[in-house]
């Protein structure tokens, strides 16, 4: 499994992420450096703020963006990510962060994927008619920590007034203050470029850490890379009559090279679930 070993990575952004997803892949991959990659323009495939709109789903945005590094920078190995938010759908009620990373080989033409849903997240926007609703949501948003964009309607179109980026209770008040006095309201929401929410910046480095494993994992058959999770299986046995329950016994990994499938134990050990989500003891 040297396939990464005392290469080069190039990671397709202009927003800082190459400060986590390098860490995690550097040595786990055994890789000689991982570098951003200079003069890419990532946000012409969609920005959050709406002034470009996102045409393809988040997968093929990331495979776009990694092949766009490669052409730009040389490299044979380059690393996309792209991050998504909305209600989480078992608990729509909750926000979650859905972070995508491709990663592009140009020795063999192949992609390796992975995709990672986290509910931590700093996440929202509100139509506000003054400072003090401002002032709140701002709060709860973890300003200025995390940045905020303020613009006159929720939707953005061309020639509307927009800020983004902003980390200061002054600049967040004087454009405020500006649109509420000549529209009455303002649009205030959080700014879900990574180098503006150190939340997502934190799940894409959690993100990066996952991959970096699933990719240092060799098929024990063909030894190839990426000896990947590709699904689990119910029937964990209750703890007190055996029977097998709905949660999950075990996972299964596939091999994208030669096919072989292997299951696994549950990573955090558990071997009998509790009695009070049997169906048999508890009907
Ligand atoms: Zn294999
Ligand atoms: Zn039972």
């Amino acid at each position: 499994m040297d396939r990464f070993a005392g290469r080069t990575m190039g990671v397709a952004t202009i927003h800082g992420k190459e400060r986590v997803i390098g860490p995690a892949l550097l040595n786990v991959l055994r890789l000689r450096g991982v570098h951003p990659i200079a003069g890419i323009d990532t946000d012409r495939f969609g920005a959050f703020s709406g002034e470009v709109q996102r045409t393809l789903d988040p997968l093929e945005a990331c495979k776009v963006k990694a092949l766009h590094g490669v052409e730009v920078s040389g490299l044979d190995l380059v690393i996309a990510s792209e991050g998504s938010f909305g209600p989480y759908p078992p608990a729509p009620f909750m926000s979650c962060n859905e972070e995508v990373l491709v990663l592009y080989d140009g020795r063999d033409e192949r992609f390796f994927t992975h995709r990672h849903i986290a509910l931590e997240t700093v996440f929202g926007g509100e139509h506000c008619k003054s400072w003090l609703q401002v002032r709140a949501f701002a709060e709860r948003m973890k300003f200025p920590e995390h940045g905020l964009v303020v613009r006159s309607k929720g939707k953005w179109a061309t020639g509307d007034a927009m800020k983004k980026g902003i980390t200061s209770e002054e600049v967040l008040r004087s454009m405020v203050d500006s649109l509420v006095g000549s529209n009455g309201s303002c649009w205030v929401e959080t700014d879900m470029r990574a180098m503006m929410n150190p939340t997502r910046m934190r799940v894409i480095g959690e993100t990066a850490a996952r991959f970096a494993n699933e990719l240092a994992t060799a098929c024990p058959v063909c030894n190839a890379c990426w000896f990947r999770v590709t699904g689990t299986r119910h029937g964990l046995p209750c703890a007190l009559c055996s029977w097998p329950t709905e949660s999950i016994r075990s996972i299964e990994r596939g091999c994208w090279e030669c096919g072989h499938v292997a299951f696994e134990s549950r990573p955090d050990g558990k071997r009998e679930e509790d009695p009070q989500h049997c169906s048999n003891c508890n009907p």
